[in-house]
């Protein structure tokens, strides 16, 4: 329910409309306060206040109901036919997630270069050996 202190959901126009697109989209707040004009706390207290109770009240008139809806799942990769769906199915959307390794080889190309430093320190070694300068008699 907007708040009547609320400067978003008082601003003449679409500026309400246009604030709830940007928390849609999952926008930084001090990016739509940029891109809006409105202050930053103006958009938290908002997104806070208003379009939290504004996406739950919209999420209870689409409640899925076991007895009329069916579940469909999406694997990535995998062929979907969406012309079979009806109107109350539902589309479980599985996406996996990207993990960002840095250079994930490296610690293998780290042990193989020392194991062909020490293979090679070995191999001059056992070549040329080291003689001590003041051999005992
Ligand atoms: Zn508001």
């Amino acid at each position: 329910m907007p708040r009547p202190t609320c400067r978003i959901c008082e601003a003449p126009g679409d500026a309400r409309t246009i604030v709830d697109a940007l928390l849609s989209q999952k926008i930084f707040l001090r990016e739509i306060a940029k891109q809006t004009g409105f202050s930053k706390s103006s958009v938290h207290r908002h997104s806070r206040n208003c379009y939290i109770a504004g996406a739950a009240k919209s999420l209870q008139s689409v409640r899925f109901d076991p007895a009329r809806d069916r579940v469909f799942v999406r694997w990535p990769g995998q062929p979907f036919d969406e012309a079979k769906l009806a109107k109350n199915d539902w589309i479980v959307n599985v996406v996996y997630e990207k993990l960002e390794v840095e250079n994930p080889s490296a610690p293998v190309d780290e042990a193989l270069a020392e194991d062909r430093a020490r293979t090679a320190a070995k191999a001059e070694l056992l070549a040329d050996p080291i003689l001590p300068e003041n051999p005992p008699n």
